[in-house]
């Protein structure tokens, strides 16, 4: 029978346990174990049957087991505690406060289409949601004070199951906002708030907030189900990543537009100051640069600027990461659809729709007339952008190195900051109790990493066992209900009562199952690999996880093909497949694992994070030298998978990598494991380790990021802001000047350059003269900079690794020219070359590219 109308009844706790309710109300339980046995007290079976979720145990908790811990004192003494350590990490001074950059921004937007906080809040997919999320517990732990905004979807993603022949299944469970950790956001009144959109073919879309609080930072939710919407409204925000072009599209015109509504309607609500700064988690969101500027245009009240000046406002406050150096993965429209959606009778009226498809088009060579896309119009909308490794700042100034075509890509304004991860959420507990053994200060991770020398090897060895162990019972479990599923008889599957062995080394894979992460690369040569799982004397484990896209065809093959490996049962015991790769298996995953392994085609993993989780337990490192580690790969910290990057046949390309990550299980990592001394500690593998978390630790933290992030694009955003809102004048000024710039520009003439000092056979230490005669035409001399870029050059006489020396005004003659002079000093031997280049020069710019014109000698 099924129910004509559902809802929940919220638990009504005893006063005495009211905190209990508070506990549960902020996320900060997700990443604090002394809070999670709090709730484990309350009732340890529905603790563990709930999955470990507080909303749902204080659900289904009786009233009798509530009555009888109202009167257990040393439970609510355990709960007080638990209280009042939430209340200080709340409101004590933290680093932001303490030790962070004055006077900076008083609150930041962080937008992103998925957060991945915890497993029962599923409203993430991937990297790009669980890095969400860590950057949201980051910026808590630090004081940062940032606000999420995000789409609060109904089924979350997908939930994958293994049919018998193991093709992915895909289910859709509803989720019950009343039964997720969030709350409404009510007018004073009690009324819900909403805010909504209009649409150009229907009824404005109108969508609820809920609020999460992750520790100190909220983080809204735009729900669109709601009985104002007519069905298929309700439907915008059904499943992440679901869908058609034209349902993205409402969903992201939703988070970026609406998300902006949200944070107004929150900040007249609650007080909330309004952000300074916008910080963009990959395209999608990027509409919200649309509503900033409809606001100062526009909107009665506002300040009715025109529409450059308000680019110029909210360029300066909003920063853009990009994420993917796929081609395939940059969110693009066909234009039209965007030219209808944001027409006057869309969310935006009176913002020009010309001006809106300028913003996204590809009018650059190669570029595809036909679209608009959302990676470009983040750049043209945000000031400040980054990739998210080093290698992917290079990758991304080369890919989007169309849209400044003048410059070097080296001078493509896009920077990096590395990504990184919430310690308290991946490392497990018994690894900072080990920290904690030798007197390190779980509050302070620097003392943390450390400690890593200081405890003794049969320890470590200890508790690597017991988190394998963990992890073998994890998957055992998983495996019993996977085969059960794909319709196998209980009778059939003892074997799985000692299939992988807590002694063996294990290798753990689990990612998104796309192409270029090359899920079945270990599989390439199915006899070898069956070798290594089944050596007598060093036999290797596999456990793999990872979900494909449902529209991914390719993706559902790779795993089938890796469950039918796991199926056989001459290995079965050896290699797991574990379906529905989520934070909850996540958890237990990587700190159970010796070994990490990532095998994708160089260079298109952005960084990737989950090697980092991996390394914070002592996992040591098996990777193509891509994203992070091709950055911090160091030797002795794990393994590099030599790279067969410049073969273009990509089956030769697998085979030859595939060969190489077969040699090195089999000659490096395997014996190193296997080596044991007369304690059976293998002492060598030790020392990897420990240098793992001594050189990675301190790195690979989320805290690291943000505080990067924080001091290097939020802090100089704002304060370039605050320069140009001060009644919008600096503002003007610069779009007005950028105007002036860009007529004047064809003006603009390196005409004559000599140097001096340096005659034929010049020796290191030499000091070149240089004078350059410039014209300017209507511009003044003070509206650009004269550089004299140097360095060494290639026999083509292209010049790499320059310098850049400005030159200064000497002399001016009539007509706008000039003169410039400057010196420099020849500091290394070989080729070496220069030219002398004019560009345009205001201290708002952040970068000499930002305008895209150069003028270099004829
Ligand atoms: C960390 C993590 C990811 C991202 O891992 P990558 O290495 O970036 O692919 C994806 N899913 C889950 C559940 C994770 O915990």
């Amino acid at each position: 029978m099924r129910a004509i109308r559902r809802f929940t009844v919220r638990p009504v706790l005893p006063p005495a346990l009211a905190a209990l309710g508070e506990l549960a109300g902020n996320l900060r339980w997700s990443w604090h174990p002394e809070t999670q046995d709090v709730f484990e007290r309350v009732d340890p079976s529905l603790w563990h049957s709930t999955g470990r979720d507080p909303v749902k145990l204080l659900g289904s908790v009786g009233r009798a087991r509530l009555d009888e811990l109202a009167g257990d004192q040393g439970f609510l003494h355990a709960l007080a505690a638990a209280r009042a350590d939430l209340q200080t990490y709340l409101t004590e001074d933290r680093w932001y406060q303490r030790r962070g950059p004055a006077g900076g921004p008083s609150s930041i937007a962080y937008f992103s289409p998925e957060f991945g906080i915890t497993a029962v809040l599923p409203q993430y997919s991937g990297g790009l949601g669980i890095l969400a999320g860590d950057h949201l517990k980051a910026a808590s732990d630090l004081g940062v004070p940032i606000v999420g905004v995000g789409l609060l979807y109904k089924h979350g993603y997908f939930k994958q199951s293994l049919s018998r022949e193991g093709w992915q299944q895909e289910t859709y469970p509803v989720l019950d906002p009343d039964e997720l950790p969030i709350s409404l956001l009510r007018e004073a009144d009690g009324s819900r708030a909403t805010i909504s959109l209009a649409m150009p073919d229907g009824p404005d879309l109108v969508a609820r907030v809920w609020v999460a609080s992750v520790g100190r930072v909220p983080l809204l939710m735009l729900d669109t189900d709601v009985e104002e919407n007519p069905e298929h409204y309700v439907g915008v925000t059904d499943r992440l990543y679901g869908g058609n072009s034209e349902h993205r599209l409402r969903q992201e015109l939703l988070l970026g537009i609406g998300g902006v509504r949200a944070l107004r309607a929150y900040s007249r609500i609650t007080g909330h100051p309004a952000p300074e700064v916008f910080h963009t988690n990959e395209g999608h969101a990027g509409f919200l640069g649309l509503e900033r500027i409809r606001e100062l245009t526009v909107e009665d009240g506002g300040p009715r600027l025109d529409f450059d000046t308000a680019l110029e406002v909210g360029r300066a406050s909003t920063v853009f990461t990009t994420h993917t150096p796929v081609p395939a993965g940059i969110d693009r429209f066909p234009r039209t659809l965007v030219e209808q959606y944001l027409s006057d009778a869309g969310p935006v009226p009176g913002v020009p729709v010309d001006r809106i498809l300028a913003l996204g088009a590809e009018d650059y060579e190669g570029g595809d007339g036909s679209v608009f896309n959302m990676a470009v119009m983040g750049f043209r909308l945000a000031q400040r952008a980054n990739g998210v490794s080093q290698l992917h700042g290079h990758v991304s100034r080369e890919m989007f190195n169309g849209l400044w075509p003048a410059f070097d890509e080296a001078e493509v304004p896009i920077g990096s900051i590395t990504n990184g991860v919430h310690a308290p959420t991946w490392v497990a507990r018994e690894v900072f109790e080990l920290a904690g053994e030798v007197g390190a200060d779980p509050d302070d991770l620097d003392s943390f990493w450390t400690a890593a020398d200081k405890i003794p090897g049969r320890r470590i060895w200890d508790v690597k066992r017991q988190l394998r162990e963990r992890l073998v019972a994890d998957a055992r479990r998983r495996m019993q209900r996977s085969y059960e599923k794909r319709g196998h008889a209980r009778a059939e599957l003892g074997w799985i009562d000692s299939a992988l062995d807590p002694d063996v080394l294990t290798i753990g894979f689990a990612r998104r199952a796309a192409s270029y992460k090359r899920l079945t690369l270990l599989l390439r040569d199915p006899a070898r690999l069956k070798r290594l799982l089944t050596d007598p004397d060093r036999p290797v484990q596999l456990v793999m996880a990872g979900k494909a896209h449902p529209a991914d065809d390719g993706g559902k093959k790779l795993i089938q093909a890796i469950v039918q490996l796991a199926d056989d049962p001459q290995v079965r015991h050896r290699i797991a497949y574990l379906p529905n790769y989520d934070i909850a298996m996540a958890q237990p995953l990587y700190p159970g694992c010796d070994v990490w392994l990532n095998n994708p085609l160089r260079p298109y993993e952005a960084c990737g994070t989950s090697g980092m989780k991996a390394a914070l337990n002592g996992g040591l490192n098996l990777s193509i030298l891509d994203g992070w580690w091709d950055e911090w790969y160091d030797g002795e910290n794990g393994w590099a998978i030599p790279s067969a990057d410049g073969v273009e046949d990509t089956d030769k390309r697998d085979d030859l990598e595939a060969a190489a990550l077969y040699d090195l299980i089999e000659n490096e990592v395997a014996p190193r494991f296997y080596d044991v001394d007369e304690e059976g500690v293998p002492t060598r593998w030790l020392e990897m380790l420990r240098h793992t978390l001594k050189s990675l630790g301190p790195k690979v933290l989320a805290t690291r990021m943000v505080r990067d992030y924080t001091q290097q694009l939020y802090v100089p955003a704002s304060v370039n802001a605050r320069r140009l809102n001060d009644d919008y004048a600096g503002a003007a000024e610069l779009a007005g000047w950028k105007r002036r710039v860009r007529g004047g520009w064809p003006g603009v003439r390196v005409e004559h350059v000599e140097s001096s000092g340096v005659g034929d056979a010049p020796e290191v230490g030499a000091v070149m003269s240089v004078r350059a005669f410039v014209a300017l035409g209507d511009l003044a001399p003070g509206d650009v900079a004269v550089q004299l870029v140097h360095g060494r050059t290639t026999s083509e006489d292209e010049l790499r690794d320059t310098a850049v020396t400005e030159l200064a005004l000497v002399e001016s003659y009539e007509a706008g020219r000039h003169r410039f002079d400057g010196d420099v000093t020849l500091d290394h031997s070989g080729a070496f070359g220069y030219t002398v280049r004019v560009v345009p020069r205001n201290e708002l710019l952040v970068s000499a590219a930002e305008l895209g014109v150069v003028a270099l000698p004829a």
